[in-house]
């Protein structure tokens, strides 16, 4: 299993500028790679893959300076990372779904470079040791937990982090035997519990929309190129930072209470309703917690012998979670109430349970009439 740490690094001036240059060099590699594999499609419907690559990588650093002043290993995972985007390109071209080419990446679109531990990085003490770039140091605010196979440091905005990617192998842990939970995520509660149990939006949710509108407006008055621009450039980039930041912290917590009390927590899965219309900027932000909070909640179950799962979320809203029974309801109806049985609750409580219901059907756990 793979979890990672993330630590805020200081380096020095020359540092940055190594650093700086280094992300440079592997963005240049990513998109070479990138246009290579482009043009072997467009003009020969041939795919190019890692290894050939990886083959030609070793090449071209005798004539190339700045990749022959690059980590050799950690080129390669600059190109494995090409490699998995278009992986994951293609499984959702095979989905039917719209998938956008893999992009060509600007100067602030590239911002990771991975090292493999032991081959050009380490860690000693509170510094960490990268090759062509000297010791940095580290504020290690978290002890390490597990085998380490990969340094990466990252940028963001302005400040540079560590990112420590390591395998937690050993036994598997024995499954927990905590009851099952179903969750109903909206935009007007961020979640509910079938336990009845609302998760509010955190207040912080839409004073950030705020203070990110606010920093973009200003931005946009100056024109490009202007240093008016680049200057408030960076304070939109801090600001959205800060707001990854926040909510990554918001899904650590809830994702680590779900999974140390419940055995099974079924999630619907977003990527086949794309849920309700609203306004922008709302959406996208909830949005994009939900999906961390279930990624956070799928890894830490694996860890803590939970299961966590997600099922086709049609059909949970409208159907009666007591009997069964199809309840037409559109959004601004708050309540589920049942003619045939009488049940009479809130609406998302009743997705909830619904929810639950499905993914308990799934895993052959409950009988088929208590759920679609
Ligand atoms: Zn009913």
């Amino acid at each position: 299993m793979r979890t990672s740490f993330r630590y805020r690094l200081y380096p020095t001036r020359q540092q940055t500028r190594a650093m700086t240059q280094m992300l440079d060099t592997h963005r240049h590699l990513y998109n070479r790679a990138l246009a290579e594999r482009k043009d072997a499609w467009e003009q020969e419907q041939r795919s190019v893959r890692y290894g050939d690559q990886s083959a030609q990588l070793k090449v071209e650093r005798t004539t190339n300076p700045y990749l022959a002043q690059t980590n050799f290993t950690s080129c390669q995972q600059t190109l494995r990372r090409l490699d998995k985007t278009f992986q994951a390109f293609f499984r959702r071209v095979q989905c039917g779904e719209t998938a956008g080419y893999p992009r060509f990446k600007g100067r602030d679109r590239f911002d990771t470079v991975d090292f493999v531990v032991g081959d050009g990085s380490k860690i000693s003490g509170n510094r960490v040791y990268f090759q062509h770039i000297g010791n940095v140091r580290i504020v290690l605010h978290r002890p390490i937990n597990g085998m380490i196979k990969t340094l990466s440091f990252t940028r963001r905005a302005d400040h540079w982090y560590l990112i420590v990617s390591c395998d937690r192998g050993g036994p598997a842990p024995v499954h927990h035997d905590g009851p099952a939970v179903g969750i109903d995520v909206g935009l007007e509660k961020f979640a509910t519990l079938s336990t009845g149990e609302y998760i509010a939006n955190p207040r912080f949710f839409r004073r950030d929309e705020q203070v990110l509108a606010r920093a973009q407006r200003r931005m946009s008055k100056y024109a490009k190129g202007t240093p008016e621009r680049g200057y408030h450039k960076r304070i939109v980039r801090r600001t959205h930072e800060r707001i990854a930041n926040r909510r990554k912290d918001f899904a650590h917590k809830l994702s680590r209470r779900l999974v140390s009390e419940f055995g099974l927590i079924v999630f619907e899965d977003l990527t086949i309703t794309r849920m309700i219309k609203n306004h922008a900027l709302a959406k996208s932000i909830a949005d994009a917690s939900w999906n961390q909070l279930m990624r956070y909640t799928q890894y830490k179950a694996e860890g803590a012998g939970a299961l966590c799962i997600q099922i086709d979320p049609r059909g949970t809203s409208q159907r009666c979670s007591a009997c069964n029974a199809v309840v037409r309801k559109d959004l601004s109806i708050r309540v589920h109430q049942c003619p045939s049985c009488g049940l009479e609750i809130d609406r998302d409580l009743n997705a909830a349970l619904n929810i639950v219901g499905v993914g308990l059907h799934s895993l052959e756990l409950a009988p088929r009439s208590r759920c679609l």
